[in-house]
């Protein structure tokens, strides 16, 4: 499949119509996978390079840590990400995961076997992460409707 095709099918995967809520995706998301999603605010994650959110597959439940935005249009696209990462399945296999070495001293708390497995969005160039990022574009504009102009976000990723 392609990356259309692979996004395409992970819309109509999630049944959700053409226009619907963040809090009804999230909670279709967590039915498919039969767990708990927790976003939380890490505003450290801002003063590393790049790098707006990070997502790990805890034991029992997926965790989305991003950085702080005063845009809550970016705020939200940083989370929409981590969101396609986990409705494409990436991580699900050991197969990824990016240099945190980074952010290592930010998360004290989460052990390195979690750690190695999380996704950092602070690369673009991999084909998991260009369907993420393409994934993410359509969700962000079904939640926010047909007036969605997707010049709002190319100045964060231009
Ligand atoms: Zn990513």
């Amino acid at each position: 499949m392609n990356i259309d095709q692979t996004v395409a099918a992970a819309i109509a995967a999630l049944n959700l119509g053409d226009h619907f809520s963040f809090d009804a995706l999230t909670q279709a998301i967590e039915h498919q996978r039969g767990r708990k999603i927790q976003v939380s605010e890490l505003p450290e994650l801002g003063d590393n390079e790049g790098l707006c959110a990070v997502l790990f597959y805890a034991a029992d439940r997926d965790l989305i840590l991003h950085a702080h935005s005063d845009s809550r249009l970016h705020t939200q696209q940083f989370i929409l990400h981590e969101f396609a990462h986990i409705i494409l399945g990436h991580c699900d296999d050991d197969g990824i995961s990016h240099d945190l070495s980074d952010i290592d001293g930010l998360l004290p708390d989460i052990p390195a076997s979690i750690r190695s497995r999380a996704l950092a969005r602070s690369d673009l160039a991999t084909e998991q992460e260009v369907a993420a990022e393409s994934l993410a574009d359509v969700l962000a504009a079904r939640i926010r409707g047909s007036a969605f102009a997707d010049t709002s976000y190319t100045e964060i990723f231009g």
